[in-house]
C-alpha cells in the first residue's frame, strides 16, 4: 500500500512530500493506524539538522510523529474498533 510522506533525505536540506510504500499488516500485527495529519516538535527539527543523534537512525527517514489518526486494520486480538481515533 501508498502513503504519502514528508521524507528526510539530507541532512539540513528542504524537505519533500513523497509517496512511499508501507508493508501490509502481519498476521502477528495487532493494529494498522491510518495517519490523517502529521506535525513536526523540535525534535524533528533536530533530527533534520542532524543534531539528534539516535541509534539506529538512517536516512531515509520520515519526520512527524505528532499525528492524529485512526485504525484501519485490526487483527483477531485487537480491542479497538475499525476508524476507532487514537492519539
Ligand atoms: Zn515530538
Amino acid at each position: 500500500m501508498k502513503a504519502r510522506a514528508l521524507v528526510l533525505r539530507e541532512f539540513g536540506k528542504p524537505l519533500r512530500m513523497e509517496t512511499i510504500d508501507v508493508k501490509e499488516p502481519g498476521d502477528d500485527e495487532a493494529v494498522l493506524i491510518k495517519v490523517v495529519g502529521a506535525g513536526m516538535c523540535r525534535t524533528d527539527l533536530r533530527l533534520w539538522a542532524g543534531t539528534e543523534p539516535r541509534e539506529g537512525f538512517r536516512l531515509p527517514f520520515v519526520l512527524g510523529h505528532e499525528n492524529p489518526s485512526s485504525s484501519a486494520h485490526l487483527s483477531f486480538s485487537s480491542l479497538l474498533d475499525t476508524a476507532t481515533m487514537v492519539t
